[in-house]
């Protein structure tokens, strides 16, 4: 008998998270005060948030625990299942084995309650009373609601404009969870109002939505930011995916020779990532891992490596990442996760240390093979885990040129149920190949040149 699903007891979850930092060949660059261009010191990040998260974003040691509370709200939709893509391996007629490891059964729908959960508790027990938050296609926010109501802590969301207009649902299910709801840019805040001043018509942007949440949470003492990707500690928590995984591909007596994950930050793909790059580096394994980012925002494959704020405003400090820039506007594609103008900074050192790949994929290549994978193994996935699977695609047909067989590891980040008029517009032709000017790419980098530090001019 073929096993499909490989899942681990309650029992089993992993009581750490894995920190890659300890492990790297080379540590990434600091994060710098955009006023003395010197490293931040944690003082600094008093303002946004708690001492806990603080102490994690510049930890270096290997694995920190997961506290009991985090454990047992983990535990409500944890160990999630580890699948072998049968019905996919036959339509492809493919030798290669598929797994994915399926991160929609939480309760909103995506991995990121992976981290919104420790968030919400390392704030409960800092005193929180409120956070404020960004959101793109809306997953972060909801995974945020749904942890805050967890906790008992106030939330409130600045939803991009044009996700707030393209999925009513996801806002619906936040003020389900009990989360106040503002489209970005939005008139309560200076830099939203800024923002609008310079163009009334404005999309909106993650960059944009931060830089709100964060002028929110600095006006009060018991109110705190949260980031749902990209910071250091954000992948950290993420880490459970693949700690798990880990444990998965064991009892299904196989080893990925290449991990695949959309990247919009970072966060999925190092959570899944990271514990088998630490195999790589420490016990001589020789899987590569394909982080996949959209055409129309390829950070990765067209950004460059500088440092950049994380909001267009300018709130955070500066991070030595890819970047397209922190004024690129992309364009409105369904995949709202991915639509973020840089790279989280671990990711952003893996890539320049060629111990990751990146990929870029248009979006209708994306929702060609999510339309493939909901026939043949029955989930929909989210738009931005269809770039995961677009480019499983592209690995089999590799591996069939070469006439090899190899064993492709993927995280399904995410399922689509509140995405449904993204497959609409598939389905209708609505949906056009989005590529980037190179115009307006050189521009968006040539405006952040003066933020570099004397050392890297
Ligand atoms: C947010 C999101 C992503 C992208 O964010 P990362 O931080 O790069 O993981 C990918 N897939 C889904 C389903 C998401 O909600």
């Amino acid at each position: 008998m073929n096993t499909k699903k490989f899942l681990l007891p309650e029992s089993e979850l992993p009581t750490h998270w894995y920190n890659v930092v300890a492990d790297l060949p080379n540590r990434p660059l600091p994060p710098l005060n955009p006023q003395t261009k010197e490293p931040i010191t944690p003082q600094e990040l008093e303002a946004i948030l708690p001492p806990e998260l603080i102490k994690q974003e510049l930890s270096t040691e290997r694995y920190i625990e997961i506290p009991e509370p985090v454990r047992e709200k983990y535990r409500i939709y944890r160990p999630s299942p580890l699948i072998r893509a049968f019905e996919l391996e036959k339509a492809l007629k493919t030798d290669c084995k598929i797994y994915y490891k399926y991160e929609g059964q939480s309760p909103s729908g995506s991995h990121k309650p992976n981290t919104a959960i420790a968030q919400a508790y390392f704030n409960k027990i800092a005193g929180t009373r409120k956070i404020t938050t960004e959101t793109g296609a809306g997953q972060w926010g909801t995974a945020l609601s749904y942890a805050c109501a967890q906790f008992d802590i106030e939330c409130e969301v600045y939803m991009v404009r044009v996700s707030y207009d393209q999925k009513p649902y996801r806002k619906i299910l936040m003020n389900t969870f009990g989360a106040t709801v503002y489209p970005s840019p939005s008139e309560r805040t200076q830099s939203g109002r800024n923002f609008l001043k310079q163009n009334p018509q404005t999309n909106g942007t993650l960059g944009m939505a931060i830089s709100e949440a964060i002028e929110m949470a600095v006006q009060s003492e018991d109110t705190k930011y949260s980031l749902g990707s990209v910071l250091n500690h954000t992948l950290l928590h993420q880490t459970i995916i693949g700690q798990e995984a880990l444990k998965q591909m064991d009892l299904a007596q196989d080893y990925p020779d290449v991990v695949i994950a959309p990247l919009g930050g970072g966060s999925n793909f190092a959570g899944l990532a990271f514990p088998f790059l630490r195999e790589n580096l420490t016990q001589k394994k020789n899987t590569r891992f394909v982080a996949v980012e959209p055409a129309s925002c390829p950070k990765l494959t067209q950004g460059k490596f500088m440092y950049d704020f994380g909001d267009t405003q300018g709130f955070t400090p500066l991070l030595p990442m890819y970047t397209l820039g922190h004024n690129f506007e992309p364009s409105a594609i369904h995949a709202g996760g991915l639509r973020y103008h840089g790279a989280s900074v671990l990711c952003s050192q893996l890539l320049r240390d060629q111990l990751i790949e990146a990929k870029a994929v248009d979006q209708i290549e994306c929702f060609e093979a999510g339309t493939l994978f909901a026939k043949t193994e029955g989930i929909i996935p989210a738009p931005e885990s269809n770039h995961a699977i677009a480019q499983v695609l592209r690995e089999v047909q590799n591996a069939r040129l070469e006439g090899q067989s190899k064993t492709i590891l993927f995280n399904l980040s995410g399922h689509g149920f509140v995405d449904m008029m993204a497959y609409s517009d598939y389905q209708n032709g609505k949906l056009s190949t989005h590529t980037l000017d190179p115009k307006t790419l050189e521009t968006s980098l040539a405006e952040i040149q003066a933020l570099q530090p004397p050392a890297l001019v």
